[in-house]
């Protein structure tokens, strides 16, 4: 069964979508938690980092890397930002298709809650 993160993909879902390419698709986050807060999904059905294969120097991690920079510039987050993935329960992830959030637009305190 397809993911929440697939039907925005296939447009199943609306969603604000803000960039993608042959690798990933990034949308706005529906309970953003930073004036900019964007979710960047591979295409791919990956459900998380823990699902990543070993040492690959050309995988999904690295699409959402590239799009994560990109989108930074492209939303104008000239005073940086925060990329986070949250990794299976104890990491609060709660859509089980790996994803990267890009957070900014205001300070960011640390550590994380
Ligand atoms: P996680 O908690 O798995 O790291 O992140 C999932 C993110 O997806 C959350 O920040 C949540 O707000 C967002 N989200 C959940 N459902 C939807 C939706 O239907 N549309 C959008 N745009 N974001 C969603």
């Amino acid at each position: 069964m397809a993911t929440l993160f697939t039907k925005i993909i296939q447009r199943e879902i609306p969603a604000d979508i803000v960039y993608e390419d042959d690798h990933v698709v990034a949308f706005r986050d529906i309970a953003p938690q930073a004036p900019t807060h964007i979710v960047i999904v591979p295409r791919s059905e990956i459900p998380g980092v823990a699902e990543l294969p070993a040492f690959s120097v050309e995988a999904d991690h690295v699409h959402l890397l590239n799009a994560a920079k990109h989108i930074a510039e492209q939303e104008g987050l000239t005073g940086g930002y925060r990329l986070v993935i949250n990794q299976g329960e104890d990491g609060g992830q709660t859509v089980p298709h790996l994803h990267l959030h890009l957070l900014g637009g205001r300070p960011l305190s640390w550590p994380p809650g």
